[in-house]
């Protein structure tokens, strides 16, 4: 007979989880109470008919990073990846804008007096990212395959990005392309280890770019559930799960959840050191997103801006510092910092000829349904007058609307928990195997284990694995 496993949320690293044990020869059943699977890689019709819309993930430079998804064949699987012709573009009030071009000498160049330092910093690991990635992406306390890159890369990752930036660069505007870049660390940026999401993210841009799925988010669920099906996996939606009782005896379940909510499943059967941890886990700032349908692309006064996949919006180093203590500190800033994404300028099937299509959230205080609309589409005024006019539609979610969608984005915290030195070390709790928790057959596989937030399937693998480790194949 098989060995089975329930799998509880088919988000990117349920579905990895799944898939890897279906491969193993387990009969995988996944439970997903939303109607449909892929947690945080989703698309939908959120605005008018024929505008698709990335609900959470949109940009996927540690999908393409990571070691898992490479495992699965997912181009096979139907996935196909475009990459904007910039992966970044950030401007500022003059009308220009700094780029990260995927080659390392085109946006050296472009970074005039920086470029050196830029090159310097990033070129010895962007050589080696096929290797980095499988060991920064990989569970903290096993030995990497190239140790002194790491440790060379650890000299600045480790330090808060505010202080790398300002003493590595000297102009505003290089200042202001890292920070922004680190200040997807959800992380003040006076705040350690803040720079290592700028540095990784910077590094994976110019080794592999930061290129959206053809279709949106939604495609990379739809190619994983086509590997699950073919393993002989099965996905039941529409099933919430609240208590252990309600699953068929399993050899092993995984929660795809993070520990508020493995709390309040499986509490009970935790032992109370344990459980204590998971009590204590933090979660950090929210989001407001907006999606929005357009009836142009955005008139973005720097021409690169309209080239880019993704574009940063706030401004100087100094504002995006500020803008991100506020949010972290729980204050309301009418600059705040913005994410946007423009995936019709790459994919026309994301809205109807000659429409477009505009993703973007700023980080805001835990849980506040405070609404940044008039604050984002002002930042977007600044750098594009006329935006406003080109609005057909909006659809928005503030951070308490974000946890109502997805529990596991508890406050409308996307990465499934801070994640400071401390948290990405002691994930969800300080161990060697942090998937396997102490209590039998039961595992952790979502954002709230290494490596962390993102769509990468890493949490997933490394459960999958230590549940193989300990059960063996069929
Ligand atoms: C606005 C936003 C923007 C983002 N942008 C990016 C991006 O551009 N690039 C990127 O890589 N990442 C991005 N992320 C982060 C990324 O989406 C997450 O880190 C990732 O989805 C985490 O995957 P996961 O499998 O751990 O969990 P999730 O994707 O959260 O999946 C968990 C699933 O479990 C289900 N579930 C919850 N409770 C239960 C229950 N009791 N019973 C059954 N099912 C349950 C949920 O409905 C969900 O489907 C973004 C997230 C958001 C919200």
């Amino acid at each position: 007979m098989p060995r089975k496993a329930a799998v509880i949320g088919s988000g990117p690293n349920g579905l990895a989880a799944a898939i890897e044990l279906a491969r193993a020869g387990w009969e995988v059943t996944v439970y997903e109470s939303r109607d449909t699977p892929g947690g945080g890689a989703r698309t939908a019709e959120l605005t008018l008919p024929g505008f698709r819309h990335d609900i959470c993930s949109a940009i996927h430079p540690l999908a393409v990073s990571s070691p898992a998804f490479a495992s699965y064949g997912l181009k096979e699987a139907g996935l196909e990846w475009l990459d904007p012709e910039l992966p970044l573009a950030h401007p500022f009030d003059d009308g220009t804008a700094a780029v990260l071009a995927r080659p390392l000498a085109a946006t050296a160049d472009a970074l005039g007096p920086d470029g050196s330092a830029w090159r310097e910093l990033m070129a010895p690991f962007v050589r080696e990212w096929d290797q980095m990635a499988a060991d920064l992406l990989g569970p903290p306390l096993r030995l990497p395959a190239n140790p002194s890159l790491l440790v060379r890369l650890a000299l600045p990752a480790l330090q808060p990005a505010l202080s790398l930036a300002n003493r590595k660069f000297h102009s505003p505007q290089t200042r202001a392309l890292f920070g922004g870049i680190a200040a997807h660390s959800m992380l003040p940026l006076d705040q350690r280890p803040s720079a290592v999401f700028g540095l990784v993210l910077a590094i994976a841009g110019h080794a592999r770019g930061w290129p959206l799925p053809r279709g949106g988010s939604q495609a990379i669920t739809e190619a994983l559930i086509v590997r699950l099906h073919h393993a002989g996996g099965e996905i039941v939606t529409g099933r919430e799960i609240r208590s252990l009782d309600e699953l068929p005896e399993s050899t092993a379940v995984l929660f795809d959840l993070t520990p508020r909510q493995i709390v309040r499943i499986a509490g009970a059967s935790l032992p109370s050191g344990y459980l204590r941890r998971l009590q204590k886990y933090r979660y950090g700032m929210g989001v407001f997103k907006i999606d929005w349908a357009l009836s142009e692309p955005v008139p973005w006064r720097a021409e690169a801006c309209r080239r880019a996949g993704t574009v940063h919006v706030g401004g100087s180093l100094e504002e995006i510092a500020e803008a991100e203590r506020a949010a972290w500190r729980g204050y309301l800033t009418p600059r705040p910092f913005l994410i946007l994404a423009q995936q019709s300028l790459f994919d026309p099937s994301r809205a109807p000829a000659g429409r477009h299509t505009l993703w973007g959230y700023c980080h805001m205080r835990h849980h506040s349904e405070a609404s940044m609309v008039s604050a984002m589409e002002h930042q977007i005024e600044r750098f594009a007058p006329g935006f406003r006019s080109t609005i057909l539609a909006r659809h928005t979610m503030n951070a308490a609307q974000m946890e109502e969608y997805n529990p596991n984005y508890v406050g409308g915290d996307i990465n499934g928990g801070v994640q400071d030195l401390r948290q990405l070390l002691a994930r969800p709790a300080f161990s060697l195997d942090p998937y396997a928790m102490p209590a039998e057959g039961l595992y952790i596989c979502s954002a709230a284990t290494p490596p962390g937030g993102g769509v990468h399937g890493l949490g997933g693998h490394y459960a999958a694995q230590s549940v193989l480790r300990k059960y063996g194949r069929e």
